[in-house]
């Protein structure tokens, strides 16, 4: 098998009925975007900056963050990245900053994220120049983390904005065009997608955390791991309300959580009408062989008609669907 998914290395994720989507890379470090050439992926759709931040000792300097960024993007070439603001706080603390929020008792739901960066806003502020500094002459897309509230979000772009405005007055080279999104990963969020879409270029599903917390249960507690599944009506239905609205605002949707790197979670998601999915590298292949064997118009039929009355064993149904289909 493994030779057959490098085979697929350079052959587009098209369905059977002629659908192009687009399969991403989730990376973190310089050394994973080599996963790029090594997948024939089509970008990678979440850049975690943050991890930049963990495994250094000190607070990278915004010359370490640029050199960073521009390696990535010239790697990438024509491909685009989205590179994600600082997700840090909570259980990804830094001994650096002064130790804040790091004996909450709910870090995952505590000061993390965009809440820690647009009230300690120098991390990124400098993380902002860093980026656009990098992206001179290039596209440039930018993604906001944990957005709860739309304001958060206009508060985090013109952060963005006013340093774009500051590289100008300096004659520096700016980027030929910056795309700002966010994450979907706040249940809350979703109930003012009405007031957030028209702000946003892209937006983007962390299945991960919005797992947890639709369920409330926490996605690193082992004990938990059988409480819930991916392949619920719950989480189904969820993303399914957001897709029509997306498009219609002309918003790019995507998944960026681990739930689209598993070929059922990823053909239920892709009957839900999400397009664009960004993964583990390791995924890759056996995601694109999944997509290059199906009818995007049948998976659509059969997930409307499994969330219209949903069976007990939903994974099981959407399994023998898969096997009869020859996916
Ligand atoms: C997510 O929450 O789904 C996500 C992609 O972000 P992270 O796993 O970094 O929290
Ligand atoms: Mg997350």
């Amino acid at each position: 098998r493994r030779a057959v998914f490098a085979a697929l290395k350079s052959e587009p994720p098209v369905t059977k009925d002629g659908h192009r989507l687009a399969v991403m890379v989730n990376a973190g470090l310089r050394d994973d975007v080599a996963a790029l050439d090594l997948t024939g992926a089509d970008g990678i759709g979440l850049f975690r900056t943050e991890f930049q931040f963990l495994v250094s000792a000190t607070l990278p300097q915004r010359e370490r963050q640029q050199r960073l960024y521009r390696d990535v993007l010239d790697v990438a070439g024509d491909r685009p990245v989205t590179f994600r603001t600082v997700d840090i706080g909570g259980d990804k603390a830094l001994p650096y900053l002064n130790g804040d929020g790091a004996d909450e008792e709910n870090p995952a739901m505590g000061w993390r994220a965009l809440r820690l960066a647009l009230e300690r806003d120098g991390l990124m502020k400098a993380q902002a120049r860093a980026l656009i500094d990098a992206a001179g002459g290039r596209a440039l897309n930018i993604m906001f983390p944990m957005v709860s509230e739309p304001w958060e979000f206009d508060e985090a772009r013109a952060l963005f904005e006013a340093q774009r405005d500051w590289i100008a007055s300096r004659n520096r080279m700016l980027p030929s065009q910056i795309r700002y999104g966010a994450m979907l990963e706040v249940p809350a969020l979703a109930e003012q997608l009405d007031l957030l879409l028209p702000k946003l270029d892209f937006l983007s599903i962390g299945t991960n955390d919005l797992t947890q917390f639709l369920f409330a249960a926490d996605r690193a507690n082992p004990k938990l791991a059988e409480r819930y599944d991916w392949l619920s009506p719950s989480i189904l239905r969820f993303i399914r309300r957001i897709v029509d609205p997306a498009r219609d605002a002309g918003v790019d949707l995507a998944v960026c959580g681990e739930m689209g790197g598993r070929p059922l979670e990823a053909l239920a998601l892709i009957g839900l009408g999400i397009d664009r999915l960004s993964i583990t590298p390791a995924a890759v292949g056996p995601i694109k062989a999944m997509i290059r064997s199906i009818d995007r118009s049948a998976v659509m039929a059969e997930m409307e008609t499994l969330l219209a009355r949903p069976p007990r064993d939903l994974r099981g149904a959407l399994a023998h669907w898969a096997g009869e289909h020859g996916v």
